[in-house]
């Protein structure tokens, strides 16, 4: 047998009620809040996230599904989101017709990450992002707008961190700084975070390894050394967040695995999947745009971890079966024709209804109704078909009548209250 490759899944039927609704429910908040929707290739050249996500980052050094694809060079499955909708941004012109852009995208990412529950090599994620817009009002109205589906959603054991992590006016000053102490903390650093230190210092503040945990313990924080500008941003957005009744936190060490965050950063963590403690993320990236060879726009976006968060559903509900409206018992060959042709009619008119096409006994038809949870059941036999009726059983009330089979559609239809 052939199985599927490890740390990649199956999201299955029963699943998938969810996976719509919440969707659906983002779509919709989304919407009201004023994005639109972009969908883009899954495909993209490898160079678009070395330069973006940043190349001593461990997506960009280990985690890409990268190949040769002849002329057009080195290729990888999008690892993220972020980076695309920015290429997109400036290839197709989009500030031109308004600087101001609201996007969101949802669609598979690929990370050859260690497969563990909730880390997915193919996982799914909803993602949004601001263009043209360097207000702090904007990065808590971003905020607000995915607590908003959080909170439609019940969920509930949430807590939501934020951090600044300055700009290029100010955040050189802090890696000089938190460098000179590493560097008297070298022999505490796992092996990644020395190779780390010249180029990403600010990469080992997040990392797991215990040992480094402890070196970093004491470290400068770069809330001592934001520039007035990304004080005050800093500022603002917390003050709005508390207007808006966010509860936050602020974390210090917060600095988010890729390299073009600049001030506001945001992770959302839950309590409820174990290790992958991460729901959501994102962060203002105001330098990237211009960085890709665009205009100088400022940007801010996140991304929700989609298969994380329908985990934490299913753990709040069970997944439930959708019901059949109608479950059609039909025995002979003429009771199989006009049942067929009445499923037919009803399925056009968006009621679900289906029969059994072999030839089982009543009984075990009687069980798989149940097994649908089916509303109504229609049992047409050729006698009865020859005086015109067939028999409609309400499954919840357990009435049975007798119907005309001329119309059976239309008078299934007319008790289906929706
Ligand atoms: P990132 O793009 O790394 O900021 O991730 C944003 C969100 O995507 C995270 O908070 C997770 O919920 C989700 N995510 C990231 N990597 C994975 C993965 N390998 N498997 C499942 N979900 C992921």
């Amino acid at each position: 047998m052939i199985q599927l490759i490890k740390g990649f899944k199956d999201i299955l039927p029963e699943e998938i009620t969810l996976w719509q609704q919440v969707e659906t429910l983002a779509r919709t908040i989304f919407e009201d809040f004023g994005y639109r929707e972009i969908r883009l290739p899954i495909l993209e050249k490898a160079e678009l996230f070395a330069r973006s996500i940043g190349d001593t980052t461990d997506i960009v050094e280990k985690e890409m599904y990268a190949f040769e694809d002849g002329k057009r060079g080195l290729v990888t499955l999008r690892p993220e989101a972020t980076a695309s909708v920015v290429r997109s941004y400036i290839q197709q012109r989009l500030y031109a017709n308004d600087p101001i852009q609201k996007l969101y995208t949802i669609g598979p990412m690929f990370r050859k990450e260690r497969p563990q529950k909730g880390r997915y090599r193919q996982f799914y994620q909803i993602d949004a992002e601001v263009f043209g817009i360097e207000s702090p009002l904007m990065d808590a109205q971003m905020i607000f707008m995915l607590m908003t589906l959080f909170s439609r959603l019940n969920v509930s054991d949430i807590t939501v961190l934020i951090n600044s992590l300055g700009c290029p006016a100010c955040r050189p000053r802090f890696k000089e700084s938190l460098l000179s102490m590493l560097g008297s903390k070298k022999e505490l650093l796992c092996e990644n975070c020395n190779r780390r230190l010249s180029k990403n210092p600010l990469r080992v503040l997040d990392c797991k390894v215990p040992s480094c945990r402890d070196a970093v313990k004491d470290a400068p924080s770069i809330s001592d050394f934001l520039c007035n500008g990304c004080e005050s941003h800093f500022s603002e957005v917390k003050k709005t967040l508390k207007h808006l009744g966010v509860k936050y936190e602020i974390d210090k060490s917060l600095v988010r695995g890729l390299d073009y965050y600049t001030r506001t950063i945001f992770e959302i963590q839950t309590t409820a999947l174990g290790a992958q403690n991460a729901v959501a993320g994102g962060g203002r990236y105001d330098g990237l745009v211009e960085a890709l060879d665009g205009p100088s726009q400022p940007a801010i976006g996140f991304a929700i971890g989609f298969d994380r968060l329908c985990e934490i559903l299913s753990q709040n509900s069970p997944i439930s079966v959708k019901p059949v409206d109608v479950f059609f018992i039909a025995t002979g060959d003429e009771s199989k024709k006009v049942s067929f042709e009445s499923i037919c009619k009803l399925n056009v008119q968006g009621i679900t209804a289906d029969m059994d096409y072999g030839d089982r006994s009543l009984k075990s038809l009687m069980k798989r109704a149940d097994k649908l949870n089916a509303s109504f059941v229609v049992i047409a036999d050729d006698e009865a078909l020859k005086s015109g009726n067939v028999t409609l059983r309400n499954m919840n009330t357990k009435d049975q009548i007798s119907i005309p089979a001329a119309g059976i559609a239309e008078n299934i239809k007319s008790r289906i209250i929706r």
